[in-house]
């Protein structure tokens, strides 16, 4: 058996994405897709990352990808296999580029070894699947090593990095020492922000390309009020009665069935599907701090609130290459319960069920929409794609000042931005006065839901990706 892993490309109408846009969006687009497809006429457009389920790289490639494949160009995605050490190694790399120590051990020759060896395994079934003058994308620096040797076989390499910082500092310094032999030798590179490429990446080579949401998908297609009251109750996170499981429409149009629950913890019952609730949907990583959103909540709006608050984040053995991700569950699992019984009450920690991805879509689908408040209260952020899904479907928001977050929010317009991620008082207020003032939560709903309308959906991200390879 090979050790990589091909994820099946649903392929998907253009047709559906083009009704949703204006018409001079809607004739760029078309452009764009015939000068694409004849120069893809005998090329693969191949993607290669290090997880199918969890985050937001995963997120994305099944729909742009998809839309690829709809229009006739032979779009593709593999998965590498990696060991414990490398994706200890990798997860180091990924807190080092947004700023942090993560778990501050060595990136040293020992390390180069373990990074090399992966690589190296990879590779060798990765050359039988890429032909001269396909156009490869890698993504994130699980993949950096195969630049290289990709470019031997005769590929075009785009190496894609969905991370960085605004204010570099020595970790993250550290991590781009460590990736610079491996990276810099790329045919192009993608940033979602220009300000995250390192000193080394040559900016001739440099294209700005911030991820996108589909409007389509199970995470962010319509469901009507009661659909969201079904799918809540019978996973388990608001209060009902043993309601039987409901039914969603998957990506390619047929009827799917929810079959598992989320596993919450708790004590007492769920919230009433009417109480007020603040959620934040992230990965169990501790730079999307849910300990902290949890301190926030309970010192700062249960008090005064009848407000309840759900952290959900998925199942952790969903996401392959996030090492930390049973770690940082369990630490808020101890957070919570050094709450006073009243405040853990009021606080919910969700697992939800990743074996399904749509099913796990729509149930993220169904508790956005049922928010009150949607928070990403991120230490950093590359891009933070929960922020454009939260606020297509018009939920009101508070996060951090941070990384892409900050492309996603303006402030007060489209949602309300805290300047330091650790000031829990402010973050806490900006929370109270929303839950107080709901006329204001619909305003910046509104406005969220505008902006996303104009920049972060699809087909801007597919005339970016046309000219990125026409540059090529
Ligand atoms: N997500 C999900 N199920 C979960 C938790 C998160 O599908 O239980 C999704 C979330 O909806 C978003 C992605 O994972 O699409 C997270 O992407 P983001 O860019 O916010 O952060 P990343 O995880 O890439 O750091």
């Amino acid at each position: 058996m090979g050790i990589l892993e091909e994820v099946r490309i649903q392929p998907q109408p253009l047709d559906r994405l083009l009704e949703l846009i204006s018409p001079e969006r809607r004739a760029l687009l078309r452009d764009a897709v015939q000068d694409g497809v004849s120069r893809f006429a005998n090329r693969t457009v191949m993607n290669v990352n290090s997880t199918a389920t969890g985050g937001g790289v995963a997120e994305m490639l099944p729909t742009l990808l998809g839309y690829l494949r709809g229009t006739g160009i032979d779009a593709q995605w593999t998965v590498i296999h990696g060991t414990p050490p490398f994706f200890e190694l990798t997860k180091r790399l990924h807190n080092g580029i947004h700023g942090a120590p993560g778990d501050g051990g060595a990136l040293g020759d020992e390390e180069h070894a373990v990074y090399r060896d992966v690589t190296h395994e990879n590779m060798a079934e990765l050359l039988a699947l890429v032909g001269n003058d396909d156009l490869v994308l890698l993504h994130d620096p699980q993949t950096a090593g195969l630049i290289e040797p990709l470019k031997r076989a005769g590929a075009k390499v785009v190496w894609r990095c969905h991370i960085g910082t605004d204010a570099p500092n020595e970790w993250s310094e550290r991590a781009w020492r460590f990736l610079e032999p491996y990276a810099s030798t790329a045919d192009a590179f993608v940033f979602s922000r220009a300000s995250y490429a390192p000193s080394w990446v040559d900016r001739a080579q440099l294209h700005v390309i911030p991820p996108s949401i589909d409007p389509f998908q199970p995470k962010n297609d319509h469901l009507s009020a009661a659909q969201v009251h079904d799918i809540l109750s019978y996973v388990g996170i608001v209060d009902s009665k043993s309601p039987p499981p409901p039914h969603f429409k998957r990506a390619d149009g047929t009827t799917g069935r929810l079959d598992r629950h989320a596993d919450v913890l708790q004590t007492g019952p769920p919230p009433r599907f009417d109480a007020p609730l603040v959620v934040q949907i992230s990965r169990w990583d501790r730079l999307k701090d849910m300990t902290g959103v949890m301190r926030a909540f309970a010192d700062h709006v249960s008090p005064t609130t009848d407000a309840h608050l759900l952290l959900a984040g998925p199942n952790v053995t969903g996401v392959a290459d996030d090492p930390e991700g049973a770690e940082v569950l369990m630490e808020c699992m101890e957070v919570w319960r050094q709450l006073p019984h009243a405040e853990r009450s009021r606080v919910h920690l969700a697992c939800l069920p990743t074996a399904d991805i749509e099913e796990n879509a729509v149930i993220v689908n169904a508790i956005q929409r049922h928010a009150t408040i949607v928070t990403q209260k991120s230490l950093a952020e590359g891009f933070g794609l929960t922020v454009s899904e939260a606020l297509w479907k018009s939920r009101p928001m508070v996060a951090s000042r941070t990384g892409g977050i900050s492309d996603q929010i303006e402030h007060d317009v489209s949602g309300l931005l805290i300047d330091d991620p650790a000031d829990l008082t402010t973050f806490g207020a900006a929370l109270c006065h929303l839950l107080a003032n709901p006329d204001e939560a619909r305003r910046l709903g509104a406005g969220g839901r505008a902006h996303v309308e104009r920049e972060f959906l699809t087909d801007r991200h597919l005339l970016q990706f046309a000219a990125l390879a026409t540059s090529l």
